[in-house]
Order: C-alpha cells, then structure tokens, then sequence
C-alpha cells in the first residue's frame, strides 16, 4: 500500500498495539498516539483514543520494528522511532529535559511555552492541561531551559521547532513569552515556528518575525457555526482578526512562512474546508487541512476521526489549492508544514 494512503488509513482508525507501546495522552500538537515511520513517511497515529479499540489495524512485535497487520494480513514493517537522547538530560536547573519539549518528527522538537489557557470555555480538541495535570510537563518554560534542550536537541540531529502557547490572560506577556523562548532556541541553532491566536493589534507580530522563521495562526474551521461550538473562547476573535494578522503575517514571514489548521471532522462540510483553503492559499497561507485527533479526557474525546475516504477526497482537492498558489511544504522552513506528521496534505503537496 502506498505510505501516504496507509498515514491516512491509520489516522483514521487509529491502531491497537500489542504489546502496548509508550505514546502521548495530552498536551498540545500530537497529543494522543504513537509516532510512526514507515516507507520513508513520518506519521503521528492515535493509539489511546476510545474509537482505536476498533481498529483493524495491529500493531505486533518488541522492539523498535514492529509487524503492522491488518485484519489478520500482514501489511508493512514500521518503525518506531528512538527516543531522543535528550529525554535523558536534565537542565542546569534539574529540570528533565523531557518535560521541556518533546520529539515531533525525525527533524522537529516541539514544546508549549505556556501549558495553561486562560480561554473559557475550553475548544473541545484541547489536552493542553492533561499533561501539565499528570506531571508529565510544567507549566511554564524559560528561555534559558529551551535553549539547552534546543542545543541538545540540535546535536543528535534535529532541525526546526513548534513552539505553542496556551493564551494568558494579558496578551502582551504571552507574546514576550513566546517571542523570548523563540529567540533562544533559535540561537541554540533550530529554525523556528511559532504559534498563537491573532493578537488584536497584527503589528505585534512584528517583534515575533524578527526571532522566528515562521508562524501558524489556527482558525480551526472555516464554518463560523463550528467555530462557535468548538473553540467557543476564541471566538472573540473574528474572521477578519485572523484576516488582518494573516495578511500582515505574509507581509512579514512570507508566502508560505505562515500557516493555518484547517481541522476536518468538527462537523463542518467539505465546502466550508474548501473554501478556507483556496481563501487562505491566495493569501500566501498553508492551509493545513488535518484530520480531528480526539485525546480522552477532553470534550471530543469519545468521538472518531472522519472516514480516510473523506480525508483523501480532501487531501486531493487542497493539494491543487496550495499547488495552484504557487506553497510548496518543501520550502517552508519550521513548524507543522515542514514536519507534516499529524496530515497527509504536505505528502500531497511537496
Ligand atoms: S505536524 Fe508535526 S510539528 Fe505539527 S503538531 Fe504534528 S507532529 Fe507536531
């Protein structure tokens, strides 16, 4: 089967392991599951969520190579990632490096500078607490400590970092976060993404562009209905906020430098996802269409993802959008484009 119909298939339907293997179950970006590499393709697949008990996917096998099968057929050899060496470090401080910033991909590190949200009520998707509530994190991380995990991190390999933000409830200290640990680990020697909501004055993104190589600004879904139901608290920011701050965005990082999810599965139709896509790649912004992951423990969290035949159906369509605009996901230099774990859309763009 091709790498990127299988990313896809296992997105979907999530796998079972067995034995059980060690994934995420909270926090921000790839907050449930395992991650994958297979054919040369690097994949974050639910592994925990209550609809993966249903998979026809399993996982077999000890080690770091495991069997992948399908209803009884064997379909692929996987591989399961290394944890990095930096797990194994602490900082100057005492801290785990661990609890700092995790491995994304083979090549991104990510890490959520502020792991609290002041945003209520919650969007329904969000684990940012469940990993700050287990301890599997802390609540805020200092320049200095992402710097040296960033320098370790650099030195066995890796490349570029997402750096996320819950929303704090003065928004000029949550971008000083940010904009500070931006500029550390950028100094440590990785590119950076950053991301955050639209801040009301776009010309505040101008102290972030000068320390960082990127940015995602996440409206979520095109649908305003959907909006309002899911990312209830965001929603003091209107469209044309996130229109504002995309188009001075572009103006700063780039065609292509900026970015939007686009997340399907909400309840939105796949003409509100289109839309969204064709709006924003004419803008110069990489719509990353990516299917719901719903983490246990959070309001989505009984739910499934939406069928792989709707997410190749869509795959297909955006890819055209992005192509036709001239994005390519090869030329970006940090975040969720370049990695491209938790989507098929850049396996499709290139
Ligand atoms: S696409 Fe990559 S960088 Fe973005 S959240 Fe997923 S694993 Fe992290």
């Amino acid at each position: 089967m091709d790498p990127r119909e299988l990313k896809a298939r296992l997105q979907a339907r999530g796998v079972r392991t067995e034995p059980p293997a060690e994934g995420r179950r909270g926090g921000a970006g790839p907050a449930e599951g395992l991650s994958l590499r297979m054919g040369g393709v690097e994949a974050t697949v639910p592994a925990s969520a209550v609809f993966t008990r249903s998979s026809p996917f399993l996982l077999e096998g000890e080690g770091r190579r495991r069997v992948l099968k399908w209803g009884g057929r064997q379909l692929a050899e996987v591989e399961i990632p290394e944890a990095p060496l930096f797990y194994g470090l602490r900082t100057e401080d005492g801290t785990s490096m661990r609890k700092l910033a995790l491995r994304h991909s083979a090549s991104c590190l990510g890490s959520t500078v502020l792991q609290r949200c002041s945003r209520s009520p919650r969007c329904s998707f969000c684990a940012i607490d469940l990993s700050l509530s287990s301890g599997a994190t802390t609540a805020v991380k200092r320049p200095s400590q992402l710097a040296e995990v960033a320098a370790a991190a650099a030195s066995e390999g890796f490349e570029h970092a997402v750096l996320t933000t819950g929303t704090p409830d003065r928004e000029e200290a949550g971008l000083k976060l940010l904009r500070d640990c931006s500029e550390a680990v950028r100094a440590a020697g990785l590119k950076v993404q950053v991301q955050c909501e639209p801040p009301r004055d776009p010309d505040l993104l101008e102290e972030l562009a000068s320390v960082s190589d990127s940015i995602g600004i996440n409206i979520e879904s095109w649908d305003q209905r959907i909006r309002e139901r899911a990312t209830p608290g965001k929603c003091d920011r209107s469209s044309e906020d996130y229109l504002r701050c995309w188009r001075r965005a572009v103006e700063l990082w780039g065609p292509g430098e900026v970015s939007s999810f686009l997340l399907v599965g909400l309840g939105e139709d796949d003409r509100s996802v289109l839309e969204g896509a064709r709006v924003l790649a004419e803008l110069g912004v990489y719509p990353f269409v990516l299917p719901l992951r719903p983490v246990p423990g959070t309001p989505l969290g009984e739910k499934s993802p939406p069928p792989f035949s709707r997410m190749m159906r869509l795959y297909e369509r955006v890819a055209s959008i992005v192509q036709r605009a001239g994005l390519e996901a090869s030329r970006v230099s940090a975040g969720c484009v370049r990695c491209g774990a938790c989507s098929c859309i850049t396996d499709y763009t290139g």
